[in-house]
């Protein structure tokens, strides 16, 4: 895995060029499919699972429903493991073990970066972000009733984890959405659409007073829009719900 990600981001392939060139598998990109992958690792006694962004909360469990930070969906294999040992460990000891591979995760969110470092867009990946943008705009108008604010849609170099990310408007500063320049890399332009719509969701829930989460509404509302919520898919599985937008 390492050594695919070297040789991809090593500059010898053209920087314009989004192919695909994914050869680990996709990480879990949702709650649904986190779970089943944990379920592949040996989780049992879980039966539901919510991704949260709340960053007071990186993992935990309740009778049959786990509660995941969404910043672990692309969390290395180890700590994936870790959280199903946490569930189901048989020992104290080896709960604790789990836990503390568990919070060295460093999970990328605003707040760990703080409130005032945004990250720019870099100029090479400009275009990227104006093309992104441009697609704000057209999913605005074909789902959302052109009811969204016009938000900047930057591309992230420093998102490792996750895919993409709304932040929220605070006072002073509109909201953003940032798409990982991995991801647009790794799974290529349909997937990234995918992700701005998923987080255009984020929007219509901040905007419209909801909650930011990946509940029944979410679901819904991600249904609405074209997007799986809740299906499992992998990487250009699916040619043509975005097939309008290639080129
Ligand atoms: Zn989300």
């Amino acid at each position: 895995m390492f050594r695919a990600l070297k040789s991809l981001f090593g500059g010898r392939h053209d920087a314009g060029q989004l192919a695909l060139e994914l050869e680990a598998p996709a990480p879990p990109r949702n709650a649904d499919e986190l779970l089943a992958h944990l379920r592949s690792l040996g989780l049992k006694r879980i039966e539901r699972c919510e991704l949260t962004q709340n960053r007071n909360v990186m993992v935990s469990f309740r009778g049959q429903q786990l509660r995941v930070h969404e910043g672990y969906l692309g969390a290395p294999a180890d700590v994936h493991q870790a959280i199903v040992a946490f569930v189901e460990g048989r020992t104290r000891a080896e709960r604790r073990v789990a836990q503390r591979r568990i919070v060295a995760h460093v999970v990328d969110t605003p707040a760990s970066r703080g409130p005032m470092r945004r990250e720019r867009t870099r100029p090479d990946d400009e275009p990227l972000a104006e093309r992104l943008t441009a697609w704000h705009a057209r999913f605005n108008a074909e789902h959302f009733g052109g009811k969204l604010r016009p938000v900047p849609v930057r591309v992230s170099r420093r998102m490792k984890s996750r895919l993409g990310h709304y932040t929220a408007a605070q006072k002073g500063e509109q909201g953003e959405i940032a798409i990982s320049w991995r991801h647009l890399r790794r799974h290529g332009w349909d997937e990234a659409l995918h992700t701005l719509l998923h987080e255009m969701v984020h929007q219509w829930q901040d905007e419209t007073g909801r909650a930011i989460d990946h509940g029944a509404g979410f679901r819904a509302k991600a249904r609405d829009v074209g997007i799986a919520a809740a299906a499992k898919r992998a990487p250009g599985a699916d040619p043509l719900r975005f097939a309008s937008g290639q080129g």
